[in-house]
């Protein structure tokens, strides 16, 4: 059957994130995971790292003029459901990515504040940070920081559980529509995440918390960044936030679980999609 004669409608998901020539983050971990997640993929890159599981040996930035002329390229043909951004690196990509996503009119944004990654090297320019909250936070429908990015964001610590909840909702004052604060970097044997939302949802919630169980590995580079697609690609299905956030945590869970025994790399290895 020609392409013409289907009816079926694709799920739509594009990625502005950028390449991980080892495979495990970044755009790739963002493609893998749409597509287990039954959903279309695209991507536009804002940049490339020269990378393996044991370190980032250089990033090197694209035009923000091409990372732009990418978003216009795929929407104006393919369309979109839902945007998954992930690592932009400078504040002239992340101005032309917001002046793209307010000219397409994209209400359906997931936003993965990337700033270090877990083999220590930094993901993105200082001034970029304040970029990221002045420009993109605001359009986004969720944003997914770590407890480190949270700490930054804030300029302030974030200790233990009980200060997760305020943190999440101290961090809606830069404009998303909820925040997810991940509490993973705790050392503990579940892993909790808390939603916060602006406004109590239809359900009269304004705070979801959800766990899971630790699985003991140290294959777990990309974690973020495939929350952050699976959390898009449910949104691009047109499930719920709430309903998308938790069926993207099960998909994490078992993601990490698959990968657990693999040995590649001598580092710090990827998820199993
Ligand atoms: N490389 C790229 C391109 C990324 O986008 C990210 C995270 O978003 C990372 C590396 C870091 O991944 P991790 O901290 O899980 O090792």
């Amino acid at each position: 059957m020609h392409a013409e004669e289907n009816s079926q409608s694709y799920h739509r998901v594009l990625t502005i994130a950028t390449s991980d020539s080892g495979g495990g983050a970044g755009i790739q971990a963002d493609l893998k995971t749409f597509s287990a997640m039954g959903c279309y993929g695209m991507s536009a890159l804002a940049a490339l790292t020269a990378q393996n599981t044991l370190e980032v040996r250089g990033i090197h930035s694209l035009p923000p003029d091409y990372v732009a002329l990418q978003i216009d390229t795929v929407i104006e043909d393919l369309g979109v459901d839902a945007v998954k951004i992930g690592m932009l690196f400078n504040r002239g990509i992340i101005k032309a990515v917001a002046g793209r996503l307010e000219a397409h009119g994209i209400g359906r944004v997931v936003l993965d504040p990337v700033m270090v990654a877990q083999s220590g090297a930094k993901l993105i320019e200082d001034d970029a940070i304040e970029a990221l909250k002045q420009f993109l936070f605001p359009l986004s429908t969720t944003i997914t920081p770590n407890l480190p990015e949270a700490e930054t964001l804030l300029g302030m610590p974030v200790e233990d559980r009980s200060q997760m909840e305020e943190a999440a909702r101290s961090l809606l004052k830069y404009g998303s529509d909820t925040v997810l604060l991940k509490g993973g970097h705790f050392e503990e044997e579940q892993s909790l995440d808390c939603l916060a939302l602006q406004e109590p949802d239809e359900a009269g919630q304004e705070v979801y918390w959800y766990e899971a169980g630790r699985i003991p590995t140290r294959n777990t580079h990309g974690t973020g960044c495939t929350l952050s697609s699976a959390i898009a690609a449910g949104l691009a299905k047109g499930e719920p936030l709430p309903e998308a956030v938790g069926h993207a945590k099960e998909y994490i869970t078992g993601a990490i679980r698959a990968g657990s025994r693999y040995r590649i790399g001598g580092g710090g290895g990827p998820l199993h999609h």
